[in-house]
Formats: structure tokens, C-alpha cells, sequence
């Protein structure tokens, strides 16, 4: 339900007619659309009309109309100066679940694009800093790519083709594991000289 729709079910029009001051006797008031020297407008609970100059509307016309602003306006200053405030509440979770879907989404997106990264730098480490004798030491990039780029690999095609959940699982458990490949791949001066 619409905050429109809401605070039009639960207000009625005497009600904040008498809220903002509106004068009133018998339900008949001054018309506050028109130049009204004798009381033309009638209030009824659900709406008003004036039998001077025959505007009629509902509680959020005739707030708009009282204070100069639109209907949509007005039905926003009726739930706050009525405190229907859990319209708004009733509204939220919607806008909540959106953002905290977009918020997912785009931290997988950020999991993901790391992941391939990392494994593009492991795959270039493979064939860039392999030892060139026996003797050689391995350089670390060259050791962490035999042991975890299969492994680092299996982890993008979760996003690539794993289920909702498997992606939901991934990016719970490792956690700490994207924000260890994040800050590696964001030290691209101390990669340099890793790898030369
Ligand atoms: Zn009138």
C-alpha cells in the first residue's frame, strides 16, 4: 500500500482539518479554494466539496490545497505530522532487500574480477618466472602457482557456472582469502619487484 493510499484509509478529513486550524461549524467551513465569505465547504470524513465553487477532493487534496504544495507532497506531510510513520517502515524492506541484492551482487562481481586476476598473474608467473636451471630457486609467484592456481581457477568458475548457493557459500568462507589476493594485486610496485 502507497503512503497516498495509507493516509488516506486511516485520516479522517475533519480530523486534520481541525489539526491545521481550519475553523468548522457543523462540518461547514470557509472554502480554501475560492473567495468564500459565507462557510461553502463541506467536510465529510472521506472527502470535502464546496457548494460555491464545486471542488471536491479527498484528504490529500485538501491538504495540498491548504498549504500550496502537490498531493504527493502533502501525502507525505499528512504521515509526518500524523505519525504514520510505519508507512514508511512498511515500505523500507523493499528498498532494503533491492539494495542488499545489489550490494551481493556487486560483491561477487568484485570476488570474481579478483579471482581472474589473480589467476592471470599465476598463469603469467608459470611461464615468466619458471627457474631456468635445476639450481634455481622458485620465485614465490612461480611456487604459489603450482600450488593454488587449479585451485584459484576452480574458485572462478563458481561464479562462472555454481549454483546461487555455491557463490553464497564461497564468499562467506573466504572472506579473508579475497582480501588477501585484493591487497596482493593492489601492491602493484612490490608485485613488480616480486616478479622481477
Ligand atoms: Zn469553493
Amino acid at each position: 500500500m502507497s503512503i497516498y493510499e495509507t493516509v488516506k484509509e486511516q485520516l479522517d478529513l475533519r480530523t486534520v482539518a481541525e489539526h491545521y486550524c481550519i475553523d468548522s461549524r457543523n462540518g461547514m467551513t470557509a472554502c480554501i479554494f475560492h473567495d468564500d465569505r459565507s462557510p461553502s465547504m463541506k467536510l465529510y470524513a472521506d472527502h470535502y466539496y464546496c457548494f460555491g465553487c464545486s471542488a471536491c477532493g479527498d484528504v490529500t487534496a485538501f491538504t495540498a490545497g491548504l498549504f500550496g504544495i502537490s498531493q504527493a507532497e502533502a501525502a507525505q506531510k499528512l504521515a509526518a505530522d500524523f505519525g504514520i510513520a510505519e508507512v514508511h517502515c512498511k515500505e523500507k524492506p523493499s528498498i532494503k532487500t533491492k539494495l542488499t541484492v545489489i550490494g551481493e551482487r556487486q560483491r561477487e562481481q568484485e570476488a570474481f574480477r579478483i579471482l581472474c586476476d589473480y589467476c592471470h598473474l599465476l598463469r603469467s608467473a608459470r611461464t615468466e618466472l619458471a627457474p631456468k636451471s635445476p639450481n634455481e630457486p622458485f620465485h614465490p609467484l612461480f611456487a604459489e602457482s603450482l600450488q593454488h592456481l587449479t585451485e584459484y581457477e576452480f574458485y572462478c568458475d563458481i561464479f562462472i557456472s555454481g549454483s546461487k548457493e555455491e557463490r553464497t557459500e564461497f564468499m562467506n568462507e573466504r572472506r579473508n582469502l579475497l582480501n588477501e589476493l585484493k591487497r596482493k594485486l593492489t601492491q602493484p610496485l612490490e608485485r613488480a619487484e616480486t616478479i622481477a
